[in-house]
């Protein structure tokens, strides 16, 4: 049932008590970082240091065994190297890739590397039965999922942690695959919560609303100003912008500044590790600063200004002072993300807008992946406490599972039962609905709780179905996008009228055919778009037809 059975206070992980502890010292609740001690029979595991002073951490009455980091964003990370200054023999571990991102969070300092790296998914016995294990998490190049198994005379305990995780791929990272956590069976999952239930469009929908009103706005003579974090957002931005086709091939100037800059410096050292469409991107034009292939993409230099005369687009720290690009009222929009705890926007700035470019799973997500793993006890961190409490007051988790939401210095007992049964699978629901025949359609209503379910975003993923009688009855199946690649029925597609691969007349059975393309050889997605394009012969169907 859901419950809440947190003792508090308490200042220190337990001596003897239950086998398996959560004390936190950070849990994001406002901006104030991550970090979990978790204890594990006679270990102490600390998950994160995103808290910026670390002195709770300085006088534990029994020593950390092992620091973990999940990845390189400050609210994990930052009081690390503090932390590695303050035990110097203390062992600090994540991905090979978040131990590349993670000296951007020292820039003003030349910190050495302190932090090693683990491999994904190998399980690494770091103590006598602690095993530790790392899993793609999406969200950030590096980002991991970390499963802990701590084995005993008499049993194992599973302890999964998300870190920040994300179900969608997204331009320069691959979501988290469900299907590789699937078997994991964890007793204890600690996961992020950010977005609380809310539902969010489809990635590409995002992509595209996005890059619509940016070309709104350059169409309307405004230069655009986005401020983004040092890493993650930042670079997903100037990938979308360099490959969609509202903007390939047009005459205009992207900037990059700050931190920002080097981050882009930081992802072009990760390429082996970045997703294949990526790799191959760059094997064709450089994937950032780029003077040659429009639009172009560049550093701006220390006192440099962006040229004024023409509308252009200007990338930097979210940190920084906006009126040094522009100022109020002088032709310039400011796009901010839309995040649920971005609650101090400073509004004496005209022209703000807010877009929506998640980089957190949503709400559907969230649920999906605890009914995949269906752990005991659900730990939710990293989301404001409203947020956090709509997902514990869903019924259809209170009904599996032992919820909690503990604030920092909250010790979260577990006490994982011998005889605890994997909670079962939701019943199946069925739903009425209505049938209208509309002339030459026919419209089927269905309520929309049938959209709460997981399985929704997957049916759904396209908006389009294939209908196929079976008996008596009629089976109705979303198709993915991967078999609308595989019909060729491009027609009935939102890119139908649009200027990129799923058009061009080199485009068959998924790949380039173009010798004079860059792309040649290569598979693409349909939304892709090169120098080369030609449009398919509209009076000549057949050139449409797969081979
Ligand atoms: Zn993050
Ligand atoms: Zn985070």
């Amino acid at each position: 049932m859901g419950s809440n059975n947190t003792s508090s206070p308490s200042s220190n992980i337990g001596g003897a008590g239950s086998e398996l502890e959560c004390l936190p010292y950070g849990v994001h609740h406002q901006g104030e970082g991550v970090c979990l001690l978790v204890k594990m029979g006679p270990y102490r595991i600390l998950l994160d240091c995103g808290i910026e002073d670390i002195s709770p951490l300085q006088n534990l009455e029994h020593p950390i065994d092992l620091v973990l980091c999940s990845h390189a964003h400050s609210d994990h990370a930052r009081g690390l190297l503090d932390l590695h200054q303050a035990f110097p023999t203390l062992p600090i571990y994540a991905s090979e890739v978040t131990t590349q991102l993670l000296p951007l969070n020292w820039q003003e300092v030349e910190a050495q590397q302190f932090c090693h790296a683990l491999p994904w998914r190998s399980p690494i016995e770091f103590h006598n039965g602690l095993v530790v294990q790392l899993f793609p998490a999406g969200h950030l190049p590096g980002a991991a999922a970390i499963l802990l198994t701590y084995t005993n005379a008499q049993r194992s305990y599973k302890l999964l942690y998300t870190g920040d995780f994300f179900l969608s791929n997204s331009r320069l990272v691959d979501g988290l695959h469900l299907e590789e956590l699937r078997g994991l069976e964890p007793d204890v999952l600690i996961i992020e919560g950010s977005y609380g239930t809310s539902r969010h469009p489809h990635r590409r929908t995002q992509e595209n609303t996005l890059a619509e009103r940016i070309e709104r706005a350059i169409a309307s003579n405004y230069s655009v100003l986005l401020p983004t974090p040092t890493l993650g957002l930042g670079q997903e931005i100037l990938m979308l912008l360099r490959s969609h086709h509202n903007f390939t091939g047009r005459d205009l100037d992207i900037w990059v500044d700050g931190s920002v800059a080097t981050g882009c410096d930081a992802y072009l050292q990760l390429l082996p590790y970045l997703p294949a469409s990526v790799q191959n991107f760059a094997r064709h034009q450089p994937l950032f600063w780029d003077e040659r292939v429009r639009p172009r993409m560049r550093r701006l230099q220390p006192n440099q200004r962006p040229n004024q005369e023409k509308p252009c687009i200007v990338l930097t720290d979210n940190t920084k002072d906006w009126s040094q690009y522009c100022q109020p009222d002088t032709g310039w929009l400011i796009f901010l993300p839309e995040k649920p705890d971005y609650a101090s926007i400073n509004h004496s700035t005209t022209n703000i807008e807010t877009y929506l470019l998640a980089q957190h799973s949503d709400g559907p997500g969230i649920t999906q992946l605890i009914h995949n793993l269906r752990p005991q006890d659900v730990i939710f961190i990293h989301g404001s406490p409203t947020y956090l409490a709509d997902l514990t007051s869903l019924e259809e988790l209170q009904n599996r599972y032992h919820l909690h939401t503990p604030s920092a210095g909250t010790l979260v007992e577990l006490r994982i039962g011998e005889m605890f049964l994997q909670p079962p699978a939701p019943p199946e629901t069925s739903y009425e609905g209505e049938l209208n025949e509309l002339g030459s359609v026919v419209a089927i209503t269905l309520p929309d709780a049938v959209t709460t379910d997981p399985r929704w975003r997957n049916f759904a993923d396209t908006g389009l179905v294939s209908a196929r009688w079976q008996g008596e009855e009629l089976v109705l199946r979303g198709l993915s996008s991967r078999e609308l690649l595989n019909t060729g029925d491009r027609d009935s597609l939102a890119w139908a009228n649009l200027n990129c691969c799923g058009t061009c007349k080199f485009h068959r059975n998924q790949r380039c055919w173009n010798q004079a393309s860059p792309l040649f050889g290569f598979k693409v997605t349909p939304e892709g778009y090169c120098p080369v394009f030609e449009r398919l012969n509209a009076d000549n169907p057949s050139d449409s037809e797969a081979e």
